[in-house]
């Protein structure tokens, strides 16, 4: 399959991107890693009149310390991410949850950025971004601004960026200490989009639970946060009983569709199940990591 045809441009720095995404008023995409506009644009679901090259933009790829936290360039790659020791080191579940994105070749390619901007429901890094409460920091030419993760995914492939604006980095604000994780993801085969996932971190403190957040994927809505769930466990200590309502308050936070992928039982039944074994997971490395 062939794309429309397009003009192209290729942006040096920021600033020079967010003008020309200003100046086609809307008929502009930026190109990153091209791993989800090159196929939408083969297959005619987009038509922009212009294609703006972000790739030779430099410093836009970095992963910084920041306040015990984490900043990561808009055009670092999932390969990146995936392979990097600070990332590992503060945020292992991102580390986890990377290996179930695509394949490598397409890992190889795809950025962060991108994926956060295109927001797949299916996509590991929007759960991720949910999960770990990022700030994503955008440029625009009324001097930039930032989002929390909660208010920039609004729907499937649809976020609060305007036409003229584009992500720079994320900022992953530093766990407390006695945090474990839990990642948890079925796909029909290794390396495809999700059926379903669930991703979660557990603060144990004194044999009870300081605090929780769990993600799931599991609808064509995107990654959602399961308020109840982590409601079921907060405060708590571990115990099967708490576990099975969190699982079973999780799978009520995903509202799915039957498709020819699998039924909406079916995608309900995998997140009670891989929520429950990945809370069980975080539980146990949070209780590890105290010892
Ligand atoms: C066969 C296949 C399987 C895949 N499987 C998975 C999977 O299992 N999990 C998964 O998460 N992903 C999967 N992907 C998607 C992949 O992760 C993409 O790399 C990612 O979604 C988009 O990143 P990109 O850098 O390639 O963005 P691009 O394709 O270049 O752009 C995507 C969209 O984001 C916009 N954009 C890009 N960068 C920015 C920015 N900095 N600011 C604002 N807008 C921007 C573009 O204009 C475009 O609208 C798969 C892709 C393929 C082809």
């Amino acid at each position: 399959m062939k794309p429309p045809p397009f003009a192209y441009a290729a942006a040096r720095s920021v600033e020079e991107a967010v003008a020309a995404l200003a100046t086609a008023g809307g008929e502009a995409k930026l190109l990153a890693g091209g791993q989800s506009l090159v196929p939408m644009l083969n297959f005619r679901l987009l038509r922009p009149a212009v294609l703006i090259d972000i790739n030779r933009i430099p410093n836009l790829d970095h992963i910084r310390e920041e306040a015990g936290g984490l900043v990561i360039g808009a055009l670092t790659r999932h390969r990146q991410i995936e392979t990097s020791a600070r990332i590992a080191k503060h945020f292992p579940v991102l580390t986890a949850a990377m290996g179930h994105v695509a394949h490598l070749a397409i890992r190889n390619r795809g950025t962060l950025g991108g994926s956060l901007s295109h927001a797949d429901p299916a996509a590991e890094l929007p759960l991720m971004a949910q999960l770990l409460e990022a700030e994503i920091r955008i440029a625009n030419g009324r001097g930039g601004r930032s989002v929390a993760a909660r208010d920039f995914f609004r729907a499937a492939l649809t976020t609060a960026l305007a036409d003229d604006e584009m992500v720079t980095e994320v900022v992953l604000p530093a766990l407390p200490p006695g945090t474990g994780w839990g990642f948890e993801e079925m796909a029909e085969r290794r390396g495809d989009f999700a059926l379903a996932a669930a991703a979660v971190t557990v603060t144990v403190e004194d044999g009870f639970c300081r605090a929780c957040r769990i993600a799931v994927i599991g609808d064509g809505n995107g990654a959602t946060r399961a308020r109840d769930a982590e409601s079921a466990i907060a405060g708590g200590p571990k115990d099967a009983a708490r576990i099975a309502a969190a699982a079973e308050a999780a799978a009520g936070a995903v509202m799915p569709s039957s498709d020819l992928h699998a039924s909406a039982e079916f995608r309900r039944h995998l997140i009670r199940s891989l929520t429950a074994r990945a809370l069980d997971a975080a539980w146990r490395r949070a209780e590890e990591a105290r010892t």
